[in-house]
């Protein structure tokens, strides 16, 4: 089957999701016997990161009117690069852009979609793929008929492999004109790396009383070198940015690892966060619910765990 991978990125720089889907694809190839194409959109002064994973033919639709997403734009260009190499699956990433899209293009292009698969597929009789369900407590597997597939892939789900390859890259313009929709202003959060892509975080909630507490959180994700996140009241109080709210109703993530401190756990909070690889859980409460979901639980007061904790690592860091 042949598979068309499209490879986010910001501002010409591609996001870790391009390459965990560009392997993703590969494998996918490979096990089925078909081609692999990697698509990119918009202005992107090197491709050359892309030549790491493993698949060689690389379309790069260079239009500025394709540098920021614009969804009758991507939808109509993916949908005629899908076409063009044949493909049977196309793998987006489960990300606010690919979510974007998938509906769309799964009317497009008729195609049975699923979203947020977790694993390789299965490809031995159908291709089935699997994902999690209620709030993170089941998983199930979903088989797709159609002619035409669609996934959108978690992030972290399919470990990095390298492959290098030379790239073979046609790169074109479509000569689109500006979309209907007009993007007129993007404000992104500069200076760490973004919640969908950090492979560390460090989340607290309501425990820690007040913004005002918030440096000692700060300290630790700078120790870590990870990006902060907080619960649900904590953003509607306005502690904190709506753009760190994670659970149900917010971002769900898959870090590597989840520090979540004074959060008690709840069910909306834990569907964003329980698929991390680690969570380390920092609450007062022995029974918090939280500690039912994690590798590591330190029971004790916040304010005086996570300084110590700041340093620790510190320490670590300087001793390695
Ligand atoms: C439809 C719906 C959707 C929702 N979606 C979300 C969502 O997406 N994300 C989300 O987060 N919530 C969501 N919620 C809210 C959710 O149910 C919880 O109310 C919320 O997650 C609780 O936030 P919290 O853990 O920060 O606060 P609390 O429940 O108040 O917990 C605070 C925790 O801090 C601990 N603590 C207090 N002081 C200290 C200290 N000094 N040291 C150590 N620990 C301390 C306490 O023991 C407690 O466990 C949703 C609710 C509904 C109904």
């Amino acid at each position: 089957m042949n598979v068309l991978v499209l490879a986010e990125h910001q501002h010409g720089t591609f996001k870790k999701s391009a390459f965990e889907c560009i392997t993703y694809g590969r494998r996918v190839a490979t096990t089925t016997g078909g081609n692999a194409t990697v698509l990119v959109l918009g202005p992107v002064a090197d491709l050359s990161p892309l030549a790491a994973y493993g698949i060689a033919s690389v379309i790069h639709l260079k239009d500025d009117a394709l540098a920021t997403l614009d969804s009758q734009l991507y939808t109509d260009a993916i949908v005629s690069v899908m076409h063009r190499t044949e493909s049977g699956l196309l793998i987006l990433a489960n990300s606010s852009t690919g979510k974007q899209l998938a509906g769309g293009l799964a009317v497009r292009l008729q195609a049975g979609l699923v979203s947020g698969v977790n694993a390789l597929p299965e490809t031995g009789d159908g291709f089935s793929v699997s994902k999690t369900v209620f709030s993170g407590k089941a998983d199930v597997r979903l088989t797709i008929n159609s002619p035409v597939k669609i996934i959108t892939l978690m992030s972290n789900s399919v470990p990095l492999s390298t492959e290098p390859v030379t790239l073979q890259i046609e790169a074109e313009s479509l000569g689109v004109n500006p979309g209907r929709v007009r993007v007129k202003q993007v404000e992104r959060v500069e200076g760490t790396v973004p919640l969908p892509e950090a492979e560390r975080v460090v989340s607290a909630g309501r425990g820690m009383k007040g913004p005002e507490n918030w440096g000692i959180i700060e300290d630790l994700a700078t120790a870590l070198q990870a990006t902060t996140a907080c619960s649900r009241p904590v953003a509607d109080s306005g502690w904190r940015p709506h753009h760190e709210h994670v659970g149900q109703t917010g971002l769900a993530i898959r870090p590597n690892l989840y520090v979540a401190v004074g959060i008690s756990g709840a069910i909306q909070h834990l569907a964003g966060v329980n698929n991390s690889k680690t969570i380390v859980v920092i609450n007062k409460d022995p029974e918090a619910p939280f500690f039912k979901a994690a590798d590591y639980g330190v029971v004790g007061d916040l304010f005086e765990v996570v300084p110590k904790l700041t340093e620790a690592v510190k320490k670590f860091k300087a001793g390695h």
